[in-house]
């Protein structure tokens, strides 16, 4: 194990890791950040970025990561593309084992992130970015006056549906249920809009299309039947997971396996980017499923910054 204790480690790189790294570096703390072999988050699985401010003509979701990474280390973040295996926050220095060697820290920005549930259905992956989609609100632009299908009974399909009511001509909600696990509200909401039709107690069991979504292929499970539905793209909204099975045990994570953020309460002094343990911070999607955008994990990768700043200050 390396005697070198830092003061602050980053486990993530995705807008919250990233950002945090930024904000740690410009302010002298050389933070370490371990990024993961595939670093660089869930925009790395995307295409076009048109809702991250600052880039008026849309920007690449890899692009746009490898700015976020040369800006941090422009500023001395050092970044390690190492997967972190454990770590121990029983006692400071906190102790994280990534690529078979430790590092110790006085504290630490959890920035992990969270992947979409896929169906894992045959053409899914190589459809992604081209029909395929986690995200109503960064992609719904594309698909003016098309036809596409939302797969998911709980809010998110009600309301990545809703979003998508707003260019798509027609959305089919598939559920593969007869009931759904949405909020009455958002699924009224759902239900009175006219572009809306559902589909009930049927899953889709294949993408159609070599280079972009031209359909999906849908079975009854009651009646065991398929059928084709020509659509131009498939939105997933079957959940989320939390990338946070490495601090089970360690920190207090819900019942889904977010971390919880505990914020210690207004007034000065008090942080809000805390979790169960001093000196370990959460930001972005790793303790938030409720907005889930670059804009706003990058967001929380700053403020989680600036409170590991203060709280090493105050520790001095
Ligand atoms: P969720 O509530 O877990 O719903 C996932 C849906 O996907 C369920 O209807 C589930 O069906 C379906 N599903 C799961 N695996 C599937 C599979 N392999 N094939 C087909 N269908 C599958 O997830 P969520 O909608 O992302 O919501 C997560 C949390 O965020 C919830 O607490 C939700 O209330 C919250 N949220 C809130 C808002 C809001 O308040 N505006 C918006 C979005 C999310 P079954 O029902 O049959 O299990």
């Amino acid at each position: 194990m390396s005697t070198e204790i830092r003061k602050v480690i980053i486990i993530g790189s995705g807008p919250a890791g990233f950002t945090a790294a930024l904000y740690v570096a410009r302010a002298n703390l050389s933070p370490l950040v371990l990024a993961g072999v595939k670093w660089g988050g869930q925009l790395m699985l995307t295409t076009d970025v048109e809702n991250y401010p600052g880039f008026p003509q849309g920007i690449l979701g890899p692009d746009l990561m490898q700015l976020f990474r040369k800006q941090a280390e422009r500023f001395g973040a050092e970044i390690l593309n190492e997967d972190v295996t454990s770590v121990n926050l029983k006692s400071r220095p906190f102790k994280i084992t990534a690529d078979g060697k430790s590092y110790q820290t006085q504290s630490v920005i959890i920035a992990t992130g969270a992947e979409t549930q896929w169906l894992n259905l045959p053409n899914e992956q190589k459809l992604i970015g081209r029909g395929v989609s986690s995200c109503a609100p960064c992609d719904a632009f594309f698909f003016k006056d098309k036809k596409v299908v939302v797969i998911g009974g709980g809010d998110s399909a009600m309301e990545e549906a809703l979003v998508l009511t707003k260019f798509a001509s027609e959305v089919t909600i598939i559920h593969r249920r007869e009931g759904f696990r949405a909020s009455k509200i958002l699924l009224d909401r759902a239900k009175k809009n006219k572009k809306v039709t559902f589909l009930t107690n049927s899953v889709v069991v294949d993408v159609l299309g070599q280079d972009k979504v031209e359909g999906v292929k849908v079975k009854d499970v009651k009646t065991g039947k398929e059928k084709e539905l020509a659509v131009d793209g498939m939105f997933l909204a079957v959940g989320h997971k939390p990338l946070s099975d490495i601090f089970k045990g360690q920190i207090e994570l819900d019942e889904q396996g977010y971390v919880k953020r505990i914020p210690q309460g207004d007034g000065p002094g008090k942080f809000q980017m805390t979790t169960s343990v001093e000196g370990v911070f959460v930001a972005g999607d790793v303790h938030d499923y409720h907005f889930r955008q670059a804009v706003t994990a990058a967001g929380y990768g700053s403020m989680a910054a600036l409170e590991a700043e203060k709280w090493i200050e105050a520790q001095e």
